[in-house]
């Protein structure tokens, strides 16, 4: 086995964990620190309930943490889209192959399973309340993350190896972007998020039980311009998620200021057959803050033998649900590259090398796939290409692969699926072009002729 070595997690949120289990059980020491309370003490919920998309790249590396098990027993299927368009629901399949599905899963349940898993783990220490405040990255070989304490007390811990687990605004980072030639953008959406809920039904009469709408299915009210998901979660109710321009006409600029009759009035007129099952509607409005959407991307990854992994190195926006697969997806290339490589510089480069251009890539579909979702999904046209697509994935599958099933049920590397679904897409196009205009020619021959031939 290549080298045990000493290792600081800054971040226990879904990668930070992760990773610390997996370092651990590789027989490195590791000292994760996290900002926040202990996830498994009863005070540390914050009430609401929020769930993420997980699918095949995801279950994979939980799978190789040995909690897949657990995740899928509190996850729920979702084989498709549910598309609600002027109070008719629409459900298209998000592949042709029935068993193909992606899971509502709860952000903090899969939070505290992995940081249940780290703790488990010999050789991981887990220190809760300590928030990173910067990195010492002088020395090459040793590089340091400095932590203060909920007390105040500054610590500044040493390794061979600083990992910054700490999400889209990193600590970690910014110490790297402080250093020369670090290449680093960050591009807001003019859109923002707010978290909305449709409770469980108050009886499991109805035609889903205790779900008031179909529970196996991510649901989309499209809106030109602006949208709203629902995603359900296991005590019967659905995290619903309004994606918004912050300005504008149908903005949360329009709402902000307004009375709660205005309020539902605005939802009644364009989300009409969500508002009754939103009895909270109003509350939630004010209660609920609007966050901002954004994508990072930065290059190198590291400075030295201080690395970035998940959300720390590639912040992207949600509409693919792939942020945490993907950090799921670093994690397990970051522990191959160290059960790898005894060289602890040659593990680094080729974590990097691994994951940039596939963590780009997906920061790409991802945007691509607001578009699409916002604007498209509610379209025949577009149901139609999908169908399409699906089809020609059935029949000439050597050939093609549609891009949704390779992103989500595939460990296809993301930048070799976008590269093929473009080339995909040319060839179909160059097809197009071709045989278009020779069926047009054969048709004007035949037509001729027979008008010929009849005259
Ligand atoms: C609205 C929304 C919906 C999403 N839906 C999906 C989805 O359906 N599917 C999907 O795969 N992804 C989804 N994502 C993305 C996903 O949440 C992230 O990609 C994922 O959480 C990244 O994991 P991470 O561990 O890198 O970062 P985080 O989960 O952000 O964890 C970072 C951790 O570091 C801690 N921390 C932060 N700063 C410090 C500090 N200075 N010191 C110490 N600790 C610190 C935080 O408290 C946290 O515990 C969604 C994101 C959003 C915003």
């Amino acid at each position: 086995m290549p080298h045990a070595h000493d290792i600081v997690i800054a971040g226990a949120g879904l990668a930070g964990a992760m990773l610390a289990a997996e370092l651990g059980k590789a027989g490195h020491r590791v000292r994760l620190f996290e900002r926040r309370l202990d996830p498994r003490r009863a005070d540390a919920e914050s009430g609401r309930s929020i769930n993420l998309a997980i699918s095949v790249r995801g279950l994979h590396a939980l799978r190789a943490a040995g909690v897949e098990e657990a995740v899928l027993a509190e996850a729920i299927r979702m084989p498709g889209r549910m598309v609600h368009v002027q109070g008719e629901e629409i459900f298209s399949s998000y592949s042709r192959d029935p068993e193909r599905a992606i899971n509502s899963v709860s952000r903090s349940g899969l939070n505290r399973m992995l940081v249940e898993a780290a703790a488990a783990t010999p050789g991981v220490e887990i220190v809760f309340e300590a928030r990173c405040v910067d990195a010492d990255l002088a020395d090459h070989d040793r590089p340091a993350a400095i932590f203060e304490h909920a007390d105040g007390r500054r610590e500044r811990v040493e390794a061979d190896l600083v990992v910054g687990t700490d999400g889209a605004f990193s600590a970690v980072r910014a110490a790297m972007q402080r250093t020369s030639r670090f290449d680093f953008s960050q591009d807001y959406l003019a859109a923002g998020y707010k978290e909305l809920t449709i409770p469980p039904a108050d009886d499991d009469t109805g035609p889903h039980g205790r779900f008031r709408v179909d529970p196996n299915a991510l649901h989309v009210w499209p809106h030109g311009g602006s949208m709203m998901i629902a995603l359900p979660n296991i005590d019967g109710s659905f995290t619903c998620t309004l994606f918004w321009p912050f300005e504008g006409e149908h903005s949360f600029s329009t709402l902000d200021a307004a009375d709660d009759a205005t309020v539902v009035e605005f939802f009644d007129r364009h989300y009409g057959d969500a508002v009754p099952h939103m009895p909270t509607l109003v509350e939630d409005w004010r209660r609920n803050p609007t966050s901002p959407l954004v994508t990072i991307r930065c290059r190198p990854w590291h400075r030295g033998r201080a690395v970035l992994l998940g959300d720390a190195a590639h912040a992207i926006v949600p509409f693919y649900g792939q942020g945490a697969n993907a950090s799921f997806e670093d994690v397990e290339g970051l522990v191959t590259a160290l059960a790898s490589n005894d060289d602890l510089d040659a593990a680094i480069t080729a974590y990097e090398a691994d994951r940039i251009d596939n963590a780009n890539a997906i920061a790409d579909l991802a945007l691509d796939q607001f578009i699409d979702m916002r604007d498209r999904s509610g379209s025949r046209t577009q149901r139609l290409a999908k169908k399409g697509s699906q089809f020609l994935g059935a029949v000439v599958p050597f050939w093609w692969t549609p891009l949704y099933d390779m992103v989500s049920f595939t460990r296809i590397p993301y930048a070799t699926a976008l590269a093929k679904s473009r080339r995909q897409a040319n060839a179909l196009r160059m097809i197009a072009a071709i045989g278009i205009p020779i069926l047009v020619i054969l048709f004007v021959l035949v037509y001729t002729t027979i008008a010929l031939s009849g005259s």
